[in-house]
């Protein structure tokens, strides 16, 4: 079950600036930043009610976020959907002919396991599915 809105992706080109402007905009600091090695992004994190706000920047060209930019420019990249069990949702909505970016979940930042559906079949929008990952 989509469980809620866990966060929106913002493709930044400085995160730096950004976080000056969000800091102001929501009148806090972020709670984390992370470097995702394996995308190559820096993510920074926001809590704002139930729902968190995730700066994203590139820290290569090959990156998916500095591509996204370089294409269409900064601005909302992704909205993320919290799940409870992500393996049972990405068979379920296999089934129901969405087409998966991640057939299997990986690590994501923030303690989660991430997958993507391709927009081409969420009108043009990416939608991330993440759920928690269990306290070990
Ligand atoms: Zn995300």
């Amino acid at each position: 079950m989509m469980q809620k809105i866990e966060h929106i992706g913002i493709a930044v080109k400085d995160a730096e600036k950004s976080i000056q402007l969000f800091n102001a905009l929501l009148n806090q600091e972020p709670y984390k930043k992370e470097i995702v090695e394996s995308e190559s992004v820096q993510t920074i994190f926001y809590q704002n009610g139930p729902n968190k706000i995730e700066l994203l920047q590139g820290l290569s060209e090959e990156s998916a976020i500095s591509k996204f930019i370089a294409k269409k420019g900064e601005g909302i990249h992704h909205i993320a959907f919290a799940v409870e069990d992500i393996v049972a949702e990405l068979k379920r909505l296999k089934e129901a002919g969405f087409q998966l970016i991640h057939e299997v979940p990986k690590d994501g930042a923030d303690n989660k396991l991430i997958a993507f559906l391709h927009p081409k079949d969420t009108n043009g929008v990416l939608i991330e599915l993440c759920q928690e990952k269990p306290n070990i």
